[in-house]
């Protein structure tokens, strides 16, 4: 059995939960390092008490005092704070393994950190990969880390390919992935509703409980977007070789087609605590706590093709993932921003891609020669993008 100390980045979200959930599970196998969150200090310091982490980081630094007050009597917790703190317990030597479930763009600097460090990298953190694609994959294989995919998609495909030929998919014989999308939960309604749908009804998805963000992204299918970019990332691969196939059960959690004909497919109860436990225990295979598949209950699979006239943002990734460069990294900056911008009750959530287009077209596309490019172009496109949503109200 290998034993691992872990660092999750993000322990207060959906997935850094479900992390916890299993690490819980196998106190023999698995020790906590360092647990990190945004701003929620009373629901961090419940976990420190419970994981005994060796270090706990608050990114907002008055969070942080009020973590350390709140673990005045854990003298063994060091607290720190900011950007700097979440990317020095990264890179801490003594982790050997770091779940990247920072949610956005906030989540690249300290998941690059842990890359760098050669740490075994659990990526959740799409928005991380999309960024910097390229620039993101360098590092892994110039500090040796191993990437492991935790996206439910990304990890089924992981585990339907032959484990050394990751990155050669042609290699392996394989002809197309099939990247299965439930189509969240508007996936029937008339193109006309979805102006006037509201924050509660987008993040109720119909299979998967998951933190706001991503749920908004699976309400517009940007998520699949973003998924498409990160598979052809991962897998090395190119669009023309992913294909999304609607499937509304979400049990099917992708495929892997193969040249004489198979395809093998990944099936699961939708609950992360299957992928996080395959990375965590990979190669091995740990209980995770989710129920058995009951396919009897199931009963049928459907499939369909995605709407891009009704959900747009599928399509928009698709096209900056061909631009290329810092194109991007300005979708995911547009992304986040129109999101936050809805969920505030600030605009609609047909607006969303209106968006992104404008702040793609309104921001010029460079060369992603470096992550201070990255960021540079990042933090240019949330500035264009809060323009667009302020000249749309108008
Ligand atoms: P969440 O909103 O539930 O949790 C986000 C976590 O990040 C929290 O711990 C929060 O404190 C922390 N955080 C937020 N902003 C921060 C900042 N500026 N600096 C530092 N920490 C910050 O999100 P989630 O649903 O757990 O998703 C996390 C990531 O995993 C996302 O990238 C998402 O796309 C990906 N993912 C999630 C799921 C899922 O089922 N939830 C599935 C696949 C992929
Ligand atoms: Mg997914």
């Amino acid at each position: 059995m290998i034993t691992r100390s872990i660092t999750v980045l993000g322990a207060t979200g959906s997935i850094g939960l479900s992390t916890l959930d299993v690490i819980r599970r196998h106190p023999e196998r698995f020790s906590v390092h360092a647990l990190t969150a945004g701003t929620r200090a009373p629901e961090l310091a419940a976990l420190c008490r419970e994981f005994r982490p060796r270090v706990a980081v608050m990114a907002d630094a008055r969070a942080a005092e009020e973590l350390a007050g709140l673990l005045a009597d854990c003298p063994d917790i060091d607290v720190l704070s900011g950007e700097q703190g979440l990317i020095d317990v990264a890179a801490d030597e003594q982790a050997d393994t770091v779940m990247a479930s920072i949610v956005g763009a906030a989540g690249l600097a300290p998941t690059l950190a842990a890359v760098r460090a050669g740490k075994r990298v659990l990526l959740a953190n799409k928005e991380a990969l999309v960024m910097s694609g390229q620039l993101f994959m360098d590092a892994v294989a110039e500090s040796g880390a191993e990437l492991l995919p935790i996206d439910s998609e990304h990890n089924a495909i992981f585990q339907c390919m032959p484990a050394d030929k990751v990155r050669d998919p042609q290699a392996a014989g394989i002809t197309r992935i099939l990247l299965t999308a439930s189509g969240g939960p508007f996936r029937t309604l008339p193109a006309e509703q979805l102006r006037s749908v509201t924050p509660a009804q987008a993040c109720a998805h119909p299979n998967w409980s998951m933190g706001q963000k991503i749920s908004v992204d699976s309400a517009t299918l940007m998520n699949k977007g973003l998924e498409l970019i990160e598979a052809c990332w991962l897998f090395n691969t190119s669009p023309d070789k992913v294909e999304v196939h609607v499937h509304p059960e979400s049990i099917i959690h992708s495929m892997v087609e193969y040249a004489d004909g198979s395809v093998l497919a990944q099936l699961g109860s939708p609950d992360m605590r299957t992928p996080i436990a395959n990375g965590l225990a990979w190669p091995e295979r740990i209980e995770a706590g989710v129920a058995p598949l009951d396919l009897f209950a199931i009963g049928r699979f459907h499939f369909e093709r995605p709407d891009l006239q009704r959900f747009p943002c599928l399509r928009l990734a698709a096209e900056a993932f061909a631009t290329g460069g810092t194109a991007p990294a300005v979708l995911n900056a547009a992304n986040e921003v129109a999101v936050a911008a809805f969920l505030e009750g600030g605009l609609c959530f047909a607006d969303i891609p209106v968006i992104i287009e404008r702040t793609l077209a309104a921001t010029e596309v460079v060369s992603a020669d470096s992550f201070d490019t990255i960021f540079r172009k990042d933090a240019e496109a949330r500035e264009r993008a809060m323009e667009q949503i302020r000249l749309l109200s108008v």
